[in-house]
C-alpha cells in the first residue's frame, strides 16, 4: 500500500532505525518509545490488522513471535522480562494500519 508508513519504511522511502531485517520481517526502533526497549516487529506483507489475518498467515504469525523472542534475547531482556503487544482497532489505540508486534521491556512495565 503506497500510502502506508510501514510499507514506506520497508521500501526505504521513509527513514527508520532498523534493528534487523530479513526476507519476511523488518524490526525497527519505535519513534515514540514508551519503555526503555520499544521495538516493532513488522511483517513485509501488508496486513492491515489482526482482523485481516487468515489461516494462510499461520506460519507468518508463528515466525513473528519466534523472531520477537530472539530479539528479546539479543537485547538482553529474556530473563528480566518483556511484553509483546498487538493493538487492534481504535479502543486498543491502533494508529498504523499495518500489522506490527510491539516488543517492550528494559524496565518494570506498568500493567496493561
Ligand atoms: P499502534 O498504536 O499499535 O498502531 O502502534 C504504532 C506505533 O508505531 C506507535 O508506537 C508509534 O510510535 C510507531 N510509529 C509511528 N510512526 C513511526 C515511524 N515512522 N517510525 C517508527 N515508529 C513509528
Ligand atoms: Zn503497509
Amino acid at each position: 500500500m503506497a500510502e502506508c508508513i510501514f510499507c514506506k519504511i520497508i521500501n526505504k522511502e521513509l527513514p527508520s532505525e532498523i534493528i534487523s531485517e530479513g526476507e519476511k520481517f523488518i524490526v525497527i526502533q519505535d519513534i515514540k518509545p514508551v519503555a526503555r526497549l520499544h521495538l516493532l516487529i513488522i511483517p513485509k506483507k501488508h496486513i492491515p490488522s489482526m482482523n485481516d489475518l487468515g489461516p494462510e498467515d499461520k506460519e507468518l504469525i508463528g515466525d513473528m513471535v519466534l523472531l520477537a523472542k530472539k530479539i528479546a534475547k539479543d537485547k538482553g531482556v529474556q530473563d528480566t522480562g518483556y511484553r509483546l503487544v498487538f493493538n487492534a482497532g481504535a479502543d486498543a489505540g491502533q494508529t498504523v494500519d499495518h500489522l506490527h508486534l510491539h516488543l517492550l521491556g528494559g524496565e518494570k512495565l506498568p500493567f496493561a
